[in-house]
């Protein structure tokens, strides 16, 4: 019996070939062509002022410190989350006020965020937890009224889209906040490897960036030849990546069309084949909400509770399959329990408990998705 694996990183073919040409050019640190090409591609495709960085990870560590969090701020972020989003703010000395999810999705619960501002707040990250967006609307309006930033985590965000009430077209999920980050990490749609990207949407920022990014440095506008010397200017940190991973990304950005069509193809059949299962109250299928697009970063289920998934979990298991789940609540981790405020958060640790995530990459195939679909079905004897 062949094993079906949760993720399989896709090569679309040209990424070595990139990577050749990159060592060919004789510069293979930060800021080359390959890199150059990333943000050109990203300004045409989605209006991004966009900066590769390392990880995601290392784009909201660049992003707090570009909105200059410190010891006493508070930031509002959600407690079902990876805990990138929160370290980075944590690290600035940040306290981390958790909210819920919602009832109906992972993503923050928009409603709550209000009654969780206090003089101290200083910022709100969002997540768009598998690439469906959060309400940012209503998220943008509550930090307007309050002067706070919002920093979007885009790292599952990729080509997915907000139908605002305030627009005719779609906005690109990473556009709206003043600061948003992706990831590029092998699990997600496009990858490489490690990496990520910082998008800096309140101009005012952009520079900054660039030198944080550049050890504080204003290396940047020296390549550009804008300054005929550059030094240490600011604090910073070396969040830039080599050429080579950005000659990777560049292949995989080429084929982001067809990448993205199998992914939703994929996502859908899921998502017909399953649709029983939870009409006769099996398990709960993902909802997107009118004002969001589905990236098909991933596809979940719901179960019942925690045990229900145990089991369900070993018996794809035993049939070779791997599903898995995802995050445990921030808010009751043995590093921040003691540093929240106690207030219970019942639709993170139910998705906590709950939430499965199946095989879903590229290169799954029919045979083997309907081998994943069956496995669930026999399950529920179904
Ligand atoms: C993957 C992920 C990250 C971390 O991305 P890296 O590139 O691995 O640093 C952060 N936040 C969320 C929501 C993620 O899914």
């Amino acid at each position: 019996m062949h094993t079906i694996p949760f993720n399989k990183p896709y090569l679309t073919g040209r990424e070595t070939q990139y990577i050749q040409e990159a060592v060919a050019s004789g510069k293979i640190s930060g800021d080359g062509i390959f890199t150059k090409k990333c943000h050109d591609f990203f300004k045409q495709q989605y209006g991004f002022s966009s900066l590769l960085t390392t990880s995601c990870t290392d784009a909201l560590e660049l992003a707090a410190l570009l909105l200059e969090i410190r010891e006493g701020d508070e930031v509002i972020a959600p407690s079902y989350t990876f805990v990138s989003t929160v370290n980075a703010f944590v690290l600035r000395g940040a306290k981390i006020v958790f909210a819920d999810s919602e009832a109906h999705s992972p993503n923050i619960d928009v409603a709550q965020i209000e009654s969780l501002i206090s003089p101290r707040t200083k910022a709100i990250v969002v997540v768009h937890y598998a690439g469906m967006a959060c309400d940012m609307d209503k998220v943008m309006d509550i930090a307007e009224r309050h002067n706070l930033f919002v920093v979007e985590d885009a790292a599952q965000a990729i080509d997915a889209y907000y139908q605002s009430e305030k627009h005719q077209k779609p906005i690109a999920l990473g556009r709206m906040g003043e600061l948003a980050a992706f990831s590029f990490h092998e699990t997600k749609n496009i990858i490489s490897g490690e990496g990520g990207m910082l998008v800096v949407n309140d101009a005012q920022y952009f520079k900054r960036a660039e030198i944080i990014r550049e050890k504080g440095t204003n290396r940047s506008a020296f390549f550009r030849g804008e300054i005929d010397k550059y030094g240490w200017v600011d604090v910073g940190s070396s969040f830039l990546p080599s050429d080579i991973i950005a000659a990777f990304l560049y292949a995989q950005l080429e084929n982001l069309e067809a990448i993205q069509r199998r992914r939703r193809e994929i996502w859908h059949r899921y998502y017909t084949a399953l649709k029983p299962l939870e009409q006769t109250g099996y398990i709960q299928l993902p909802t997107i909400p009118v004002y969001a697009t589905n990236n098909a970063h991933m596809f979940y289920l719901l179960c019942e509770n925690l045990e229900q998934r145990s089991a369900l979990i070993a018996h794809l298991k035993s049939q070779g399959i791997s599903a898995v789940f995802h995050y445990l609540s921030l808010h009751k981790s043995p590093f921040y329990q003691s540093k929240h405020d106690g207030r219970h958060l019942p639709h993170c640790d139910r998705y906590a408990d709950t939430l499965l995530r199946l095989p879903m990459f590229y290169e799954l195939t029919e045979v083997q998705q309907d081998r994943v679909i069956s496995s669930i079905k026999s399950f529920f004897n179904a």
